[in-house]
């Protein structure tokens, strides 16, 4: 006799459930998703010992009869395809019949279930205990399903073993609950852990209301809700952080595709461009992204969690989520600046007929100021000026309130106090000021009255050797000058007056910590840019009141005015909400 045999159905689901059922955090989510997928519109979850005493959900969905609470608990048995062709269009959550049979094999197991039709009492209840069914009776229960799992893993001792601490599993579990709270914002639910209330959240008209009601009002006003756009056939919405707003982990990440919760490369690198230079290392954003798209266009088929998805494009749907998040912090930055910019424009004296934009202006140690404006100046007769281009300036919305010791501006905004970094403001300035140079060649060179000619190492000298056409076009004038020396005959004019050799050096060495030597092309042109403008960085700040204005119109003209180059925030914003709360005012 040969050594393959055809495996026992109860053992068969078993190993199945190594797969489907890795956690009590899994089984929660299996029950939450076929409750979803029978129409539910409320779930009550319970949740005893982190999931490995008691894990129980009950829906008011469509519920089964007593031929299908049967097979439900059959393998592969499932009501919601009918053919391999079906997965291509596959809208509900589950699809492979395989998550109920799995549980049952390795858990007590109790399925109560009545159709809403059916008259009372007309429910089915079904026990099982490790793959076994024990007993089939009529019980009396409201319209809808309830699933008991006890004792998970109490027929595999190994499995049980693998189990982490309670306080990790309840995390899993949590974080399953709360998964499906984004998912439906419209489904109401009732998630309860050891008997006491984690949510109670009533069924929302939208995600935002639904974030709120989940993660408290503090974390609603963090968020910028996404312009709804589509392209491709790839819709993308939901909430973002603001810059800024950022957290130590990636715990409120949600990226769902038509509903269901999944991670993908194509996602995360979507997400990781659009805060390009927002967030400082070790910092993420929250997201709730919902991105709804052809089912044809993407597998779910490929993870045994369905935690996985297949793109056919991939790179579609990397930009799609790319540009809705980054008009999310665009428009962020529009809504916010609007009062300041406005006021600053107010300041400036404006050509005849024409409202001033607040343009880039040079460095704020050779400040070009916009002058006072005559409030009585009138528009130039005839030339009638657009309600839209006209700043309404309200002087309260915008404030210099004054430097705090050197470092710090403070400001009155509209929506409360802004802390300003003098330096990260300087770096992002200058670094956006090289950027256009390079694009446009508009940093300016001022030659030296001699050239300095000096020896750097051996590293430190090949990254300013591998970088010269960079440091040209950001106003240096460098050559190297025969084995490890270089000349300098010019240096970029926000450098002017420092020591040649002193300012190479700080290059290099910034070159190197900062991974210039290593990278290529952009990537390398960014690195070196970023480096400039660390060595531009003027420590005392700005001088007069004159300086700090300058240097507060130059960081609003900037593109990514929040952050400096290295993702370090620049300007900090307290609510007035957020001060009153502090100060115990609510
Ligand atoms: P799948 O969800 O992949 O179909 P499952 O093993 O999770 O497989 O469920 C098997 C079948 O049992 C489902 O297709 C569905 O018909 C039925 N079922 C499971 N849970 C419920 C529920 N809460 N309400 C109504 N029907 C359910
Ligand atoms: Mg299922």
């Amino acid at each position: 006799m040969g050594n393959i045999r055809v495996l026992s159905d109860v053992v068969a689901s078993q190993v199945a459930a190594g797969e489907v059922v890795e956690r009590p955090a899994s089984v929660i989510k299996e029950l939450m998703e076929n409750s979803l997928d029978a129409g539910a519109k409320s779930l009550e979850i319970e949740v005893r010992g982190a999931g490995s005493v008691l894990l129980r959900v009950t829906d008011d969905g469509a519920g089964m009869d007593r031929e299908d609470a049967l097979l439900s608990l059959e393998r592969h048995a499932t009501s919601k395809i009918a053919s391999a062709a079906d997965l291509t269009t596959v809208r509900s959550m589950g699809f492979r019949g395989e998550a109920l049979p799995s549980i049952a094999s390795v858990a007590e197991f109790v399925l109560r279930t009545r159709r809403a039709s059916a008259p009372a009492p007309a429910g089915t209840e079904v026990v099982v205990k490790g793959g076994k069914i024990v007993a089939v009776r009529e019980a009396g229960c409201a319209p809808g399903t309830t699933v008991e799992v006890k004792s998970l893993f109490f027929n595999i001792p190994a499995r049980r073993k693998f189990l982490r601490s309670a306080a990790t599993e309840a995390a899993h579990l949590d974080r399953a609950v709360e998964t499906v709270a984004l998912a439906f914002p419209g489904v109401a639910l009732h998630y309860r852990r050891d008997g006491r209330t984690v949510h109670r959240l009533p069924s929302a008209t939208s995600l935002v209301s639904r974030v709120a009601d989940l993660y408290g009002a503090d974390e609603r006003a963090a968020l910028l809700e996404m312009p709804e756009g589509e392209s491709r056939g790839i819709r993308v919405s939901g909430l973002v952080s603001r810059p800024g707003a950022t957290r130590a982990d990636r715990g409120r990440q949600f990226f769902f595709v038509n509903g269901r919760a999944v991670e993908n490369v194509f996602l995360s690198t979507g997400l990781r461009e659009a805060y390009r230079q927002m967030l400082e290392p070790g910092r993420y954003p929250s997201l709730f992204v919902h991105i709804a798209m052809d089912p044809q266009a993407v597998d779910c088929n490929v993870h045994p969690a369905k935690r996985e998805v297949r793109f056919r494009q991939g790179g579609e749907v990397r930009d799609a989520l790319r540009s809705a998040v980054e008009a999310a912090l665009r428009q962020a930055r529009a809504d916010w600046l609007q009062p300041v910019r406005a006021h600053l424009a107010a300041r400036a004296e404006p050509p005849a007929g024409h409202v001033p934009e607040a343009k880039p202006l040079r460095l704020a140690h050779q400040p070009e100021l916009p002058r006072p404006v005559r409030p009585e100046s009138p528009p130039a007769p005839g030339a009638p000026i657009a309600e839209a281009a006209t700043p309404r300036v309200r002087p309260e919305e915008f404030r210099l309130v004054g430097a705090l010791s050197r470092r710090y501006l403070l400001l009155e905004g509209g929506e409360g106090l802004v802390l300003l970094d003098q330096r990260a403001a300087h770096q992002r300035i200058l670094f956006e000021r090289l950027q256009r140079g390079v694009a446009g060649g508009g940093v300016a060179a001022q030659r030296l009255l001699a050239p300095a000619v000096f020896e750097l190492p051996g590293r430190e000298h090949e990254a300013v050797a591998e970088n010269l056409a960079v440091l040209a076009a950001a106003g240096f004038g460098v050559e190297v000058f025969g084995g490890r020396a270089l000349k300098v005959e010019a240096l970029p004019d926000f450098l002017a007056g420092r020591d040649p050799q002193r300012v190479l050096e700080d290059f290099a060495a910034a070159c190197v910590s900062g991974g210039a030597a290593r990278l290529r092309g952009p990537a390398a042109e960014e690195a070196v840019r970023r480096a400039v403008a660390r060595l531009a960085v003027d420590e005392g700040g700005a001088k007069d009141e004159r300086e700090q204005r300058a240097l507060v119109t130059q960081l609003l003209a900037c593109e990514l005015p929040y952050c400096d180059p290295d993702g370090r925030p620049v300007m900090l914003q307290f609510s007035w909400r957020e001060l009153d709360r502090k100060f115990g005012r609510d």
